[in-house]
């Protein structure tokens, strides 16, 4: 049987983050987000998220050594033996050279891109309030009950140090700069598969479930 390794990209706030957990729960596969990765390392204050917290309070890409061992260490976890969805990974054209060395002869790799406008994206990014337990809410479109707090757990909301205008606009270059070559990749060897990001979540999952069906075929 083959597995599939699904790659979501899509600028900051497109919503890659939520369709592939979606996804991920329909399919009971692992998603491997590195900004969550990431982000754990920087809560827990462990070496490695002392070095990277200066590049992502920056907006900048985390260096690939770091972001690689990472993965390389949760894709070998027996979970991911079905199926592995990435959610923020590859980033860029070596990234995705060094996934495509990791590839088993069985593993089937798909690009699946989110696209969201610009301005819509800066739009979403300023209103998003996050939870160090990992939920995350917006001030208009997902508010939490309580304002500032959260409903999961308590604890108080915050906007992360890269949702700030300036640096969103930085992040929103790098991933221009960065997705390139992953939707050259896809386009080329017909492995990219595009969603209209605009649309209602519920609209959004339902047109990658019937891709993704035909692939599990
Ligand atoms: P995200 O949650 O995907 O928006 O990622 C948040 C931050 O984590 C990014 O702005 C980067 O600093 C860092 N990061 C996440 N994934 C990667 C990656 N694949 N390569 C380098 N840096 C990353």
């Amino acid at each position: 049987m083959s597995r599939l390794l699904l790659i979501f990209i899509g600028a900051p706030g497109s919503g890659k983050g939520t369709q592939s957990d979606l996804l991920a729960e329909k399919l009971a596969w692992p998603v491997i987000s590195t900004g969550e990765l990431l982000r754990w390392h920087l809560h827990h204050q462990t070496d490695l998220g002392k070095q990277a917290k200066k590049y992502m309070d920056a907006g900048k890409l985390v260096p690939d050594k770091v972001v690689e061992d990472l993965v390389a260490h949760r894709l070998a976890k027996p979970d991911t033996k079905h199926g592995v969805i990435f959610d923020g990974f590859p980033r860029d054209a070596k990234q995705l050279a060094k996934l495509l060395t990791w590839l088993k002869k069985n593993d089937q790799l798909y690009i699946i891109e989110i696209k969201v406008p610009d301005k819509e994206i800066i739009n979403r990014l300023v209103g998003r309030r996050v939870c160090d337990c990992g939920a995350s809410y917006h001030l208009v479109y997902k508010p939490s009950r309580k304002a500032g707090i959260c409903d999961l757990c308590g604890k108080a909301l915050y906007l992360r140090e890269d949702d700030r205008p300036k640096v969103i606009r930085d992040r929103l270059k790098a991933y221009k700069n960065t997705a390139k070559p992953l939707l050259t990749y896809g386009a080329e060897n017909a492995k990219l598969l595009a969603f209209d990001g605009k649309q209602p979540i519920k609209v959004i999952k339902a047109e990658i479930w019937q891709a993704i069906k035909k692939l599990l075929k």
